[in-house]
């Protein structure tokens, strides 16, 4: 078997390792100093910085091909690799990795994001909250994630008072969604596209708390047109690997909120729920495999984080017969933190 390279060492690039090692490769994690809980399902693991030239050269000397599980990745880490070797193309990292860049690609795809404007001072909120009205949302541009680095606004007061970090920034309209739901799809060498069902999806305090299976009638009607934005991003990318896009469902029909180019919470129900899970098959278009088939075979899925507390007390639900228990390792609990996730299962 060959060695597959993970950039990033989390939750996610732990069960793309586990995956992988099903399909007979070996696994080399790359992250720098933390909570790697990738790095006891991997062969090896480098603890390096991301700039750090010298542990790059020796972690690609000894991968086949190298993919990530971080969206925040730096891109000039993921360019130190010969372009032949490195899946999904960085050019999608560029992309996501700044909010006011990925609303714009969406728009020049026909997309639709929320309302909003870009923010690099105080003026710029004040106008920005006159021209598109409160309640919205101070985002940063750049390294947000489980709504971190964002700022709710409900009045003009709240944007005066708040005060501006010192980062480039966006204003986002609220959008009153019916509700939420992700397109996941995997994208092959070849360029064959496959998605997954969409799940409807519950955040709390910005952070993913659960994902259903079926998703509902407000979200199933939008469903066609939100792929066809997720193909085409994909295609425009020269994607490989899998992709996320995450929509709000409304009475206008689906209002993309942000992307993820890479595997994503609101599919861990995929690796009981369906044929093939978004971990197997981000391995095997990577390492340039056939796709599995991506169809649900369930009749229902419940999938819930556990987030911020201990996951002593989930090990009761290994007692049912139709849930299963992720525990991710993690040496601590801190709050807002996902510790791991329990999938139930309505049997097909
Ligand atoms: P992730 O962990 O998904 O990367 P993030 O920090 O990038 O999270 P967003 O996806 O931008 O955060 O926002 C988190 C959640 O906050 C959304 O899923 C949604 O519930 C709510 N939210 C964000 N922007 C808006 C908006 N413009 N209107 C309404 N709700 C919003
Ligand atoms: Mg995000
Ligand atoms: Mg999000």
């Amino acid at each position: 078997g060959s060695t597959i390279g993970i950039l990033g060492g989390g939750q996610l690039g732990r069960m793309m390792a586990v995956a992988a090692t099903q399909l007979g490769y070996r696994c080399i994690g790359y992250s720098p100093e933390g909570d790697n809980v990738a790095a006891e399902v991997c062969e090896d693991f480098f603890t390096n910085r991301w700039d750090d030239q010298a542990a790059l050269a020796a972690f690609a000397a000894r991968c086949d091909v190298v993919t990530w599980e971080f969206e925040n990745v730096p891109v000039a880490t993921a360019r130190a690799f010969p372009s032949d070797k490195i899946f999904p193309d960085p050019k999608a990292l560029e992309t996501a990795q700044d909010r006011l860049n990925e609303k714009r690609f969406i728009e020049g795809l026909g997309g639709k994001p929320a309302a909003y404007a870009k923010i690099d001072s105080q003026s710029d909120l004040e106008a920005a909250t006159d021209r598109l009205g409160a309640p919205g949302i101070v985002k940063t541009r750049r390294d947000g994630y489980d709504g971190k680095g964002q700022w709710r606004i409900m009045s003009g007061r709240d944007a005066a008072a708040l005060k501006l970090p010192d980062v480039p920034a966006i204003y986002e309209g609220f959008v009153e969604f019916d509700a939420e739901f992700s397109v996941i799809l995997v994208r092959a060498q070849d360029g064959e596209i496959r998605f997954w069902d969409s799940s409807r999806n519950v955040h709390e305090s910005g952070v993913l708390a659960a994902s259903y299976l079926p998703a509902g009638e407000a979200v199933e009607p939008q469903v066609e047109q939100a792929r066809k934005l997720a193909g085409q991003v994909a295609d425009a990318l020269g994607y490989v690997g899998v992709l996320t896009l995450e929509f709000f469902a409304t009475h206008e029909g689906p209002i993309f909120n942000e992307m993820a180019p890479r595997v994503h919470n609101s599919g861990h129900w995929t690796i009981e729920g369906a044929a093939t899970s978004q971990f197997e098959n981000h391995i095997r278009a990577v390492a340039g495999l056939p796709l599995g088939d991506t169809r649900t075979t369930a009749n229902a899925v419940d999938m819930r984080n556990i987030i911020g507390r201990d996951i002593e007390a989930a090990h009761a639900f290994l007692a049912d017969a139709d849930t299963h228990l992720h525990d991710y390792g993690k040496s601590e609990v801190r709050e807002g933190r996902k510790m791991g996730h329990l999938t139930r299962l309505t049997r097909a």
